[in-house]
């Protein structure tokens, strides 16, 4: 067997550790929240759709807008609060998608989607936690623009992580959709699958969104099973991200397999196999015989993969 590469130092995940002092306090006082949107120092990250505005400076992108600078690329659909950062306010601004279109034509704009923008790091890392938070709320706006009790349009309160229906009275909040994304163990190999999706060489963790009325534990235990045919026992969390695509929260696992007869269900992927835990290693530093990876630091499957390959059965305590 060869030398196991050396990884390096561990990489950020990407999203998380955000700076942002989120001051849900301050929220609910409208005439405060326009005090903030008027300071010299707000800072205003732009989206539309899919999209995410940022200054073209090179290499490192600014995503950061002055109130002014935001308001001239179309108008703002939604606004929202997401809090301070060193004591200066940022905001989000949701402008129509189609106001998107024109901004890619200049040359002092960059305009791309959020994971390109982390895959390729095109903004400082301390920016990706907000963009997400922004990418996210706004996204839940321009989908719940009517009341899902009694169809009526709604009004944005609270700073935008509220909106309510005039005609019910029922209040709206910004939804989470828990997944859980695992990897299942069986001593020196693990479990992986491939999306139709993905690109060609790339294997990744299974996932799944957690159902009603199910632990974690329980959603990691089925989505092995259903889409793989592996049972599994013991489920230890490791780590969970924010996945701003739309609005998922990712909930890292590792799982201990119970068995060993891979049955696949195609429907939901297209391949999946086990995996000596050297040749992950191989993987993770992009130095497979076959060019085989793993997903990018970005994606919380490769820090799973990896914590899998440094501790081996250790990660199960
Ligand atoms: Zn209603």
């Amino acid at each position: 067997m060869t030398a196991r590469p050396d990884l390096g130092p561990r990489p950020r995940l990407g999203y998380t550790a955000s700076a942002v002092d989120r001051s849900a306090e301050r929220r609910s006082d409208a005439a405060l929240l326009a005090q903030m949107l008027a300071s010299d120092r707000a800072g205003v990250y732009v989206a539309g759709g899919e999209m995410v505005v940022l200054k073209n400076r090179g290499e490192v992108s600014d995503p950061l807008f002055s109130v002014s600078e935001a308001k001239a690329f179309g108008a703002v659909r939604e606004n929202v609060f997401l809090g301070l950062v060193d004591g200066a306010p940022r905001f989000g601004f949701g402008i129509d998608p189609a106001a998107i279109e024109p901004l890619k034509l200049r040359d002092d704009l960059k305009v791309t989607d959020l994971r390109t923008i982390a895959v390729q790091a095109l903004v400082a890392d301390e920016h990706l936690p907000p963009l997400a938070e922004a990418k996210a709320l706004i996204g839940w706006h321009a989908r719940h623009r009517f009341c899902p009790n009694c169809g009526s349009p709604t009004k944005t309160v609270q700073g935008g992580w509220r909106r309510d229906c005039p005609s019910c009275h029922a209040e709206h909040f910004p939804r989470t959709d828990p997944v859980a994304i695992m990897l299942a163990i069986s001593g020196e190999r693990a479990l992986l699958g491939r999306s139709p999706r993905f690109a060609p060489t790339m294997w990744s963790c299974l996932a799944g969104f957690a159902e009603p009325g199910e632990t974690i534990e329980e959603a990691v235990r089925r989505e092995v099973f259903e889409e793989a045919g592996i049972t599994c026992g013991r489920v230890v969390y490791f780590a969970s991200q924010p996945w701003p695509f739309p609005s998922s929260m990712m909930i890292g696992c590792h799982a201990e397999a119970t068995s060993d007869k891979i049955v696949i269900d195609r429907s939901e992927i297209e391949d999946a196999r086990w995996f000596e835990r050297e040749e992950l290693a191989l993987m993770l530093a992009r130095q497979h015989p076959q060019g085989l990876t793993t997903p990018p630091p970005v994606a919380i499957a490769h820090h799973i993969i990896r914590n899998y390959v440094e501790d081996g059965t250790n990660v199960f305590g």
